[in-house]
């Protein structure tokens, strides 16, 4: 059976209808429309009393894009199938409604928890799955019950060549640290693919790398490894023998710049215990399998950071592991306010902002200044439609007695940036 292809299905059907949130979005033709020499150099929208800059990359990546359409298709296509997903589609809940209103059934949460079981469905249901992939466990329930995965895998090829590098790497004798959160979906998937073939553990940041590094280097006990690593490495990993030869990889949606500091960080480690002269026996390269979609909306973020700016604001899904990240660039130089939506501005002088790291929503008040024209950051994670992205910038621009035509200048936007 040859791998699920969503362009295969866009000749019969006209997603637009389906999907009015994805689609149409003048934000989208800004974003589409020819990057100048500069490809990183932000979209200025100056509507007088207020302005925004906008990440050059924003929004949807190529694997989300396509997850969602082969959603859509196949609720599309097949009215008489049930149709279910293994898990959330991606970290964006209107999307995931949207879809849940449309007939399409999720298997399990975002944490794992089984919300249908295996022994449900049958051969003839519809099994997508989700960009992020899945572990080789829930491949084999899936296959136990005859359902087809091939038809409709919507696994994203990035997260497919991390799984085809670790096993490559495996096979050449390298043990791989995965970096990524250890409950998130793609970091189990991940894991579950590389321990086939090689001593796999999950580092979560520089922090755990460190404490990883210090036991490689005899400065922590190793006694340490059962308590700080528990559950978060392949069955019968001994630290002591294991950790000879390594190579970095990611969750693909982690922050990249902090991948390659991990990286270089163990390249280190390795430096000091063997020396230099044979350090790529003990350190693979692995920068091949960072993300093309998260580099971009990051380093576009950065570059969006040297504008000059009141405040910045981010939108995406409340567990969105990309987003958050691109908030944590962002705070690092500005005012900062990660949302999910239009929703939550609530007025001129509120904004209910979400704080990932107590994981809790706060009410944030006097967030624009009020004694001179403001300059906005904006932003959007890899789960958030480019229509949401619109309707902040709408709301926004209600608060202010506009001197041009928010069209007009979108517009003009799109024409400087052909
Ligand atoms: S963020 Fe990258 S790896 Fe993840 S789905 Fe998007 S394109 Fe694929």
């Amino acid at each position: 059976m040859p791998k699920y292809q969503s362009r295969n299905f866009k000749k019969q059907y006209d997603l637009g209808q389906y999907a009015p949130l994805y689609r149409n979005s003048i934000l989208s033709h800004l974003k589409n429309s020819r990057p100048p020499a500069d490809r990183m150099a932000p979209f200025r929208l100056d509507f007088g009393p207020v302005s925004f800059g906008v990440a050059r990359h924003f929004g949807f990546c190529k694997g989300v894009e396509n997850a969602i359409e082969v959603a859509y298709e196949t609720l599309t296509r097949y009215p008489d199938r049930r149709v279910f997903m293994i898990s959330e589609l991606i970290h964006n809940s209107f999307v995931n409604a949207d879809l849940q209103a449309r007939g399409l059934r999720f298997l399990k949460t975002a944490k794992g928890q089984q919300l249908i079981p295996w022994t449900e469905l049958r051969p003839d249901d519809v099994v997508i799955t989700p960009a992020f992939g899945a572990t080789l466990e829930d491949q084999a329930a899936l296959r136990a019950q005859g359902v087809d995965l091939q038809q409709w895998n919507a696994t994203c090829r990035f997260v497919e060549n991390v799984w085809f590098r670790a096993r490559e790497l495996g096979e050449q004798g390298y043990t791989i640290i995965v970096h990524g959160k250890f409950r998130h979906e793609e970091t189990l998937a991940t894991l579950s693919h590389s321990r086939q073939h090689a001593p796999t553990i999950v580092v979560k940041d520089m922090a755990e790398a460190q404490q990883l590094g210090e036991m490689m280097l005899g400065q922590r006990p190793m006694d340490d490894f059962a308590e700080i690593f528990a559950g978060k490495h392949s069955h019968g990993f001994d630290p002591e023998k294991d950790l000879e030869r390594v190579a970095v990889v990611n969750q693909t949606t982690m922050l990249a710049t902090e991948t390659a500091d991990i990286s270089d960080y163990f390249r280190t480690v390795m430096i000091e215990r063997f020396g230099e002269a044979d350090i790529d026996h003990h350190v693979a390269n692995t920068r091949d399998t960072l993300c093309y979609a998260t580099k971009n909306n990051q380093s576009a973020t950065q570059r969006l950071l040297e504008e000059p700016a009141d405040l910045a604001i981010v939108i995406g899904g409340r567990n969105s592991s990309n987003t958050s990240h691109l908030v944590e660039l962002c705070e690092q130089k500005l005012p900062t306010f990660f949302i999910a939506s239009e929703r939550d501005i609530l007025s001129r002088y509120e904004l209910l902002h979400y704080d990932f790291r107590q994981h809790k929503e706060q009410v944030v008040r006097n967030y624009l200044p009020s004694d001179r024209p403001v300059r906005i950051l904006l932003t959007s994670g890899a789960s958030c439609p480019d229509a949401i992205v619109e309707r902040v910038l709408t709301r926004l621009l209600e608060f202010f007695d506009l001197t041009r035509k928010p069209e007009e200048v979108i517009r003009s936007s799109i024409v400087l940036a052909s």
